[in-house]
């Protein structure tokens, strides 16, 4: 099985490919392609919180409780809350990742369970879509697919892993099959990732809906000022 670090360095590569490509082919602010390369790297680390592996895992999920509450400043900025309330809310939001997360992976997760599957991937790019409230739908989807990438890239490293060429052909390791899934082997694991899948997807869907909204507006109300900015003042005509 592929260790943290082989796991840090694939998904790096995939990340700085992914923005590189991005910036450079798709015109994509090199912030923006920067966040999501360094994205795709952490969300690389993320299918093995679930391995109670000492401390790769708790600096996952430190650095994961740090993050996200950044991430929803905007949010919580668009709230109009004072700033008092912004830093109770971001440390709350620290403190129940940091620990109430930490104990729900080592009580109730079971190593190569569900959060070594497919609908896990997607519901990591619904929950980094829905924190990451950019005005521009466009670098919305790229960094949520930036946290979907990362996670697939650690599934397949897990794949290659299981499959080690030997003398008379590829040998397949018991562990096959076990990291790219859809389903695994306990049912209330699939209910709860599948529940969450949806709630996630339709948050994700109307969040979409409203920024593409915004976006609209946006770009309208620019096109009516660079109209009325070319347009003579009216006792310009009268000289
Ligand atoms: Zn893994």
């Amino acid at each position: 099985m592929p260790g943290f670090r082989e796991h840090i360095t694939g998904s790096t590569i995939v990340g700085v490919t992914y923005g590189a490509a991005a910036w450079y082919a798709g015109g994509l602010p090199p912030l923006t392609c920067t966040l999501a390369a360094g994205l795709c790297a952490a969300s690389g680390m993320m299918p093995d919180l679930d391995s109670d592996s000492g401390r790769p895992l708790q600096e996952s999920i430190g650095f994961v409780a740090a993050v996200i509450p950044v991430m929803l400043l905007p949010r919580m900025h668009h709230l109009s809350l004072s700033l008092e309330a912004t830093i109770i809310i971001g440390g709350a939001i620290y403190l129940a990742i940091r620990f109430g997360l930490a104990w729900l992976l080592n009580t109730y997760s079971v190593h190569r369970g569900m959060f070594h599957s497919v609908p896990a991937a997607a519901v990591a790019g619904l929950a980094v879509f829905l924190a990451f409230d950019s005005f521009d739908p466009m670098r919305r989807y790229f960094v949520a697919g930036a946290a979907v990438l990362g996670y697939l890239t650690h599934l397949v490293l897990d794949e290659i892993w299981a499959v080690r060429l030997g003398l008379f052909g590829p040998k397949v390791k018991k562990s096959f099959g076990t990291a790219m899934k859809f389903l695994g082997g306990e049912a209330w694991a699939n209910i709860v990732t599948y529940l969450l899948l949806v709630a996630l997807g339709a948050c994700a869907a109307y969040d979409a809906h409203k920024t593409e909204h915004n976006a609209v507006v946006r770009q309208q109300m620019e096109q009516a000022s660079r109209v009325y900015q070319t347009q003579p003042a009216p006792w310009q005509y009268r000289r």
